[in-house]
């Protein structure tokens, strides 16, 4: 009986927070993308287009950010009382070019999304980013008529979707979309395998495989005209449905794609909050960037990892904390403030990060001697930096390869942003 009444609590919850998600969405999602432009010190945000989509894969009652985390942030708000709607934290490629060498030396322009609910009534949408103090500052702010007949609808697909697993409604579950890049039609049946080991993989590791039931996969089957990937250097260039492609930023390993538009057209088929973008092909490589999105190659001995440290990135904002290999970067981060990566202190403001899971003989900063190699501490050495940055603990995924777990700050970063999802 008691049961029974829990229940029927939960639902009647459940429908007050749908009532009030109701009462100022529409159950799908309007695309806002926009040109990212800029140098290393400049940027600008300019409007390209406004889309309808056919469905919404958020949380419905989570509709504004606790986090504060990502380099960018979406605010909504009423047009007619100014009251905030929806709000959310992401990170980009832009903001990642921006600290390479190239960004000295001219200006680029990248191609962004972000997805917001329907509105049912006009709505200022404006975008933040952040200062190099970590302050984040307005840069663009638009009215937008929901009524307008500038919004087009999406493209309607003819593509198959392949459902792995779907058991929980969109508005409680992290929906991932995984998107195959350098897959024939003659190799889709590949594809599914390879989104079936994602699942057996991503699922193996905790605390994913814990919470597996709070997720959903769908798998969109889109045809490349040509198999693999882009690999610049050694002049391989086959067409691919998203152009994916090793050396980003000349960096080898570093493997993404700029064909942002092409990426949430076949996102937008299904509910998602995640995008998993699989790349057919052999070689090590992948990125993850926090609310962008996620990309792994598909057949490397190593996928299975390289699929869950990506997945850090992109869903929950973890920080790499690896030091001692060569990337693309100067000065990612400023080491006068705190980084908003929940698993890296710079030790400005320790006690926003994971002081709470420290025991209390621990000491900060902790040697990295073997007394301390299974101990949550504070070890120097972290986000592409040896020094004045620090990470929680000897090894971790975020790290290398070696331990297969993930440190127990990570791990509660991941509980927590699942919960964001699904509660
Ligand atoms: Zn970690």
């Amino acid at each position: 009986m008691k049961k029974y009444l829990f229940l029927l609590l939960v639902m009647l919850n459940l429908n007050t927070v749908h009532a009030q998600f109701d009462s100022i969405f529409v159950d799908k999602s309007l695309r806002f993308d926009y040109t990212h432009a800029g140098n290393f010190e400049t940027e600008y945000f300019a409007l390209d287009a406004l889309i309808e989509e056919p469905f919404w894969g958020g949380s419905k009652k989570n509709l504004i950010d606790t986090f504060d985390y990502g380099e960018y942030c979406v605010k909504v708000f009423d047009a007619g009382s100014k009251e905030i709607i929806y709000s959310r934290g992401y990170s980009s490629l832009f903001g990642e070019w921006q600290t390479t060498g190239e960004a000295k030396l001219l200006v680029r322009s990248f191609s962004e999304t972000v997805i917001i609910p329907f509105p049912k009534k006009p709505v200022i949408l404006s975008l933040f980013s952040r200062s190099h103090d970590g302050v984040p500052e307005e840069k663009f702010s638009c009215n937008i008529d929901p009524s307008s007949y500038f919004i087009r609808p999406a493209k309607a697909g003819k593509i198959s979707i392949f459902d792995i697993k779907t058991d929980v409604p969109s508005a409680n579950a992290v929906d991932i979309v995984i998107l195959g890049d350098g897959y024939t039609t003659a190799e889709l049946g590949d594809f599914i395998a390879d989104c079936q080991y994602f699942n057996e993989k991503m699922f193996a590791f905790e605390p994913f495989k814990t919470q597996q039931h709070k997720f959903n996969l769908r798998a969109v089957m889109i045809p490349s005209e040509e198999s693999g990937a882009i690999i610049p250097a050694t002049d391989e260039w086959p067409a691919t449905a998203l152009s994916s492609s090793y050396y980003t930023f000349d960096s080898e390993r570093y493997c993404m794609t700029y064909d942002n538009k092409s990426v949430r057209d076949y996102a937008g088929l299904v509910p998602y909050d995640q995008i998993y973008i699989l790349v057919n092909s052999t070689k090590y490589g992948g990125g993850g960037i926090y609310n962008f999105y996620s990309l792994s190659a598909s057949k490397n001995k190593l996928s299975g990892e390289i699929i869950v440290h990506e997945f850090g990135h992109g869903f929950a904002g973890l920080g790499d904390e690896y030091f001692d290999s060569s990337t693309s970067y100067d000065d990612f981060y400023n080491l006068k403030i705190e980084p908003w990566e929940p698993n890296l202190t710079t030790l400005v403001d320790f006690d926003k990060k994971w002081k709470h899971l420290l025991g209390s003989k621990t000491p900060v900063p902790t040697p990295d001697i073997i007394d301390f190699q299974e101990t949550i501490g504070v070890f120097e050495g972290g986000g592409y930096v040896a020094k004045g940055m620090y990470r929680p603990a000897h090894d971790c995924l975020m790290h290398t390869f070696k331990g297969h777990v993930f440190c127990g700050a990570c791990e509660a970063s991941i509980i927590r942003m699942i919960d964001f999802y699904t509660q």
